[in-house]
């Protein structure tokens, strides 16, 4: 009875889920966008940032985001730092345990095109170089107000 239990809340939640993605949500079943960061080498400045952007300075929940602690939970996921050659598997491992729907957001100078970390033995640069990342935020590092507005642009399809 009990595994009957969980797996009618499961599928709760994952119906929950499916109506957001497929767009016939209404104001009772929006979710809040979840966030999953990633640090793959860099100074940390942009990372900082991110941790900053989750304080109570800003209203991050409030504009329908929140931070998740598993790629699984993610909706999109916000990389900081040029990619680390130590780091690259683990960039690997993070999109592809995330859900279908999910998006690649690089965050800062370096997460965009290695910044000063470009053409170092260790990186193996940004993710325009790598990948077919198609939204960003600059900045060195982008502000926690900047990076918020982003997201929301984002969101609402008024940025790339
Ligand atoms: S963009 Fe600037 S602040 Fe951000 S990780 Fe690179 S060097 Fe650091």
């Amino acid at each position: 009875m009990k595994s009957r239990t969980i797996s009618l809340v499961e599928a709760f939640l994952d119906v929950r889920r499916w109506r957001m993605r497929s767009g016939v949500s209404d104001e009772r079943t929006q979710l809040p966008i979840g966030l999953y960061f990633l640090e793959t080498g860099s100074c940390e400045g942009c990372a900082m940032e991110l941790d900053a952007l989750c304080g109570g300075a800003y209203a991050l929940e409030q504009n329908g985001f929140r931070r998740v602690l598993q790629p699984e939970d993610a909706d999109w996921l916000l990389v900081t730092g040029a990619v680390s050659r130590r780091c690259a598997e683990r960039l690997d491992q993070v999109w592809r345990a995330m859900p279908a729907g999910r998006s690649l957001i690089a965050i800062g100078r370096c997460a965009v095109d290695g910044g000063p970390f470009a053409g170092g033995y260790a990186t193996l640069g940004g993710l325009a170089g790598l990948t077919r990342v198609q939204r960003s935020v600059p900045g060195c590092p982008p502000e926690p107000a900047a990076i918020l507005a982003a997201l929301v642009a984002f969101r609402e399809g008024k940025a790339a």
